[in-house]
């Protein structure tokens, strides 16, 4: 069944500044896309540097008012959110696997420990406690305060479309900092249902605002203008780059999440079952498009070609389909074309070079931006995938035969 966007009190379509939902001063929009389908599932505003500017400045406005009130009274604010986010669990994880394509009992996980993260900063913020030290002068006495820092700025990734988002703007709320938040262009909605519910929860105006548009304008506001005090960032490793550097030239502290290469060692001795499972669970969360996501598995010699069996046995039976099939879907397919060219050019990189498919290993019958979850054996470190983060299904084995040989090619 077709995604019904306007079936969801909770999806927005507007921007949110000073507590208003707005839409680009130029009246422009972006498509917003259903990756599964390909369908567009609605729009939001395209904004610029102007509007960011204006969301600055409402952060600003509503910073001292936020700052004065007490972790306590913060807190039950936060709570309340917390809690209108477990009423409407279903619809906002509906919504995250329209515009991820992310299984939807994945996309409820999310949610759910989206909010935890909600819960936790809001505790923490009651103990915020400072430091005493002993005075070298008799008539000095030191005490450390912690004070909010002021305006922050938030910029995220489609991968976790919620918990990403509340892990950013949580922490900083709780603390009594205001923020400005931009989500990826994929999934905007999860963040402005957020922003909705924070608002329907209490939230003053300004305290959270939301802009969705044009990433490099919206950006630089972000990471230059100087009521903001902290800019955070969770993407790409490139696009992090570019934001600490704007960041340094305005003293604005960079707090930055990046990409990796992460391997996963498998040693002789090994429970062939056990690692099979959590090399699954680990590689192939969110169709293997998560930010701490294996992208090496390197196996000891002994261990090699029965893990190889079992493991590729595993992952062909992995159910690939559309997020929200009701039937248990695996896997489902990568955000965009973006994604899907990267993962084919890895796979068609790594056979070229003398890897072995020993499963999936091409587009799936679905079309679109569905692979096949693929295993490659023999992989070695000439190839993309070795030096490059894949993000997506893609599990190449590396062979090895020492414990030193291991850490050496892991780090
Ligand atoms: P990915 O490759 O996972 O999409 P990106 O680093 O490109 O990762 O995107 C992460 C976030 O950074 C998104 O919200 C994106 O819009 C934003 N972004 C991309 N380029 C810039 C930029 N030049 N300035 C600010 N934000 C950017």
């Amino acid at each position: 069944m077709p995604f019904d966007a306007a079936s969801y009190e909770i999806l927005k379509s507007e921007a949110f500044i000073g507590g208003q939902w707005v839409g680009a001063d130029s009246g422009e929009t972006q498509d917003v896309f259903n990756p599964a389908s390909g369908e567009t599932i609605g729009t939001v505003p395209f904004m610029g540097a102007a509007e960011a500017t204006r969301a600055v400045e409402a952060a600003q406005a509503a910073f001292p008012s936020w700052k004065a009130m007490t972790p306590h009274e913060r807190a039950d604010i936060l709570m309340a959110w917390h809690d209108l986010i477990h009423d409407y669990k279903q619809e906002l994880a509906d919504i995250m696997t329209a515009e991820c394509g992310k299984p939807l009992d994945q996309s409820l996980g999310e949610v759910v420990y989206g909010a935890s993260f909600i819960k936790w900063f809001a505790e923490e913020g009651k103990r915020v406690y400072g430091d005493t030290i002993p005075a070298k002068q008799r008539d000095r006495r030191l005490i450390v305060t912690k004070e909010a820092a002021g305006v922050t700025s938030a910029i995220t990734p489609w991968n976790f479309p919620n918990a990403c988002v509340t892990r950013k703007i949580a922490p900083a709320l709780a603390a009594g900092c205001t923020q400005v938040l931009k989500p990826a262009p994929d999934t905007p909605y999860s963040a402005t249902a957020l922003a909705y519910l924070a608002q329907k929860a209490g939230l003053p105006d300004g305290v959270l605002n939301v802009v969705t548009g044009d990433a490099a304008p919206i950006g630089k506001v972000l990471t230059s203008h100087e009521a903001i005090r902290v800019m955070t960032f969770t993407g790409s490793t490139g696009v992090g780059k570019i934001l600490a550097e704007q960041c340094g030239r305005h003293i604005i502290k960079a707090s930055l999440e990046l990409g990796g290469n992460a391997p996963f060692i498998i040693f002789d001795d090994a429970d062939v079952e056990d690692a099979v499972s959590e090399v699954i669970a680990s590689k192939f969360r969110n169709s293997g498009q998560t930010c701490v996501c294996a992208n090496r598995i390197l196996l000891q010699d002994g261990i090699f070609d029965r893990f190889a069996e079992a493991f590729s046995a595993r992952v062909s039976a992995m159910k690939v389909g559309h997020g929200d099939d009701q039937h248990g879907v695996d896997i489902g397919p990568l955000i965009n074309k973006a994604g899907y060219d990267k993962v084919a050019r890895h796979v068609d990189d790594a056979v070229s070079k003398g890897a072995k498919v020993l499963a999936g290993g091409s587009p799936h019958e679905l079309g679109g931006n569905f692979y096949q979850p693929t295993v490659l054996s023999d992989a070695s470190k000439e190839m993309q995938l070795a030096h490059e983060e894949t993000f997506g299904p893609v599990a190449a084995l590396y062979r090895f035969a020492t414990e030193e040989e291991a850490i050496m090619t892991a780090n």
